[in-house]
């Protein structure tokens, strides 16, 4: 057998194309309205776009320090004590990376030897599986509980983490934490008592922790926590949020991670090798964007509010039990009132079938589902135009007809 036979890497065999990738190829295929994804149909605010086109024109066009613009570091300081009430340092405290996406590898990378256990909530986003795979640590998930769904109903009760099974889950050879709150898949927010509840294990245990806290802005019912400011937790925590979600930019992949200066300067040694530092413009223009009135970043969470309340009614008046998350861009559906009970598919199969692109929850999962629930779930986004959403709806209508005779 030669080596081109099979050049990768064991431990990334298995992974495959994403999910995202592949269901937005399939929608992209069949000209469907795409609710896989997770990207809105928005471009960010005018004034930060302007920043970056200014960005360009100030001559911000080689390489940013690798820790990132000193601008945006002040930035993203100023933004963590407004919207937090944590104060950190520019200069010891707060690293920008490409996205989240490399600021949780550099985090994981850094942090955990080959063999370490990593508790990861799941339903789980599939980059933390790959980039513990790829530091050569084990993922040992820690199963969220879903509400009830019942046909043709929406409930509000969100997934819950029962935090004795984390504690249960944990070992002397678990190292970290890797956490995200606002949650995806689920939409749910962890609240203060379910926070508290794992701050004392993480502290009982001298776990690290790595918290994504993308969604940070995109809550509609509750409220966003970050789990570094609970006690005990500041000096743990690796705090990691990014542009892409708050200001409708996903494909600037400006990202930050902050943390205490030791957490700092092992993020800092893997991540200065891994791209060293990017987009200069984006970052000068996200500086800009982070510094935006209350106002804006109340406006992106109405929108979305809105939005979600589309979709949601709509899928419950379709026959679907539906979740009303409390944040992110996406909600939780049961598909079997559609007569089918395999998510994913449902999800391989409604882009040609009815014009719909989503993706299943079971792509979240380290090991296929066994519970009929589990298995019957689809994400559907709603970080998409009234319109979209909309013309979704009345493909999805289409549903139980198109699927009808075609097994579960
Ligand atoms: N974390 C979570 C939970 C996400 O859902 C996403 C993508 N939507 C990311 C990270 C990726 O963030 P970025 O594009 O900034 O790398
Ligand atoms: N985070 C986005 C989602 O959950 C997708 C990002 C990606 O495609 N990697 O839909």
């Amino acid at each position: 057998m030669s080596r081109l036979d099979e050049p990768l890497v064991a431990r990334m065999r298995g992974f495959g194309t994403t999910i995202f990738t592949e269901m937005t190829q399939l929608a992209v295929h069949h000209g469907a309205v795409n609710l896989g994804q997770g990207f809105p149909d928005d471009d960010p605010p005018p004034a930060v776009l302007d920043a970056a086109k200014d960005a360009l024109d100030e001559g911000l066009n080689q390489y940013a320090p690798g820790p990132g613009l000193p601008r945006l570091r002040r930035a993203i300081v100023d933004h963590q004590h407004r919207f937090a009430g944590q104060r950190v340092d520019p200069d010891t405290e707060v690293s920008v990376t490409f996205g989240a996406t490399e600021a949780v590898a550099s985090a994981v990378l850094a942090l955990c030897e080959p063999g370490d256990e990593v508790l990861v909530l799941e339903p789980t986003y599939d980059a933390y599986l790959a980039v513990i795979a790829l530091a050569g640590a084990r993922a040992v998930p820690v199963a969220l509980t879903p509400p009830p769904f019942a046909d043709g109903e929406v409930t509000t009760a969100p997934w819950t983490l029962d935090v004795d099974r984390l504690a249960a889950a944990v070992t002397p050879r678990t190292r970290l934490l890797l956490l995200n709150t606002p949650h995806n898949p689920t939409g749910t927010v962890l609240d203060l008592a379910t926070l508290d509840a794992i701050a004392a294990v993480c502290v009982a245990n001298d776990l690290l922790v790595v918290t994504d806290e993308v969604y940070e802005h995109l809550v509609y019912d509750g409220a966003h926590v970050p789990i570094a400011m609970r006690p005990g937790m500041a000096e743990r925590t690796v705090t990691v949020s990014s542009a892409g979600k708050t200001f409708s930019a996903t494909g600037w992949k400006i990202g930050w991670a902050i943390a205490p200066p030791a957490l700092t300067a092992a993020v800092r040694a893997t991540k200065q090798f891994l791209s060293f530092s990017g987009g200069t413009p984006l970052q000068a223009a996200v500086a800009v964007a982070l510094a935006s009135p209350d106002g804006t970043y109340a406006r992106v969470a109405e929108v979305h509010r809105a939005r979600r309340d589309l979709l949601v009614d709509g899928l419950a008046g379709l026959g679907l039990g539906v979740t009303r998350s409390a944040a992110t861009y996406f909600v939780t559906a049961d598909v079997r009132a559609f007569g089918v009970d395999d998510a994913e598919r449902f999800c391989r199969e409604a882009p040609e079938r009815v014009g719909v692109g989503a993706v299943p929850v079971s792509a979240f999962l380290s090991r296929p589902p066994t519970e009929p629930l589990q298995r019957a779930l689809v994400r559907f986004a709603f970080c998409k135009s009234d319109a979209v959403i909309e013309d979704g709806l009345a493909r999805l209508a289409r549903a139980p007809t198109a699927f009808a005779g075609h097994g579960t």
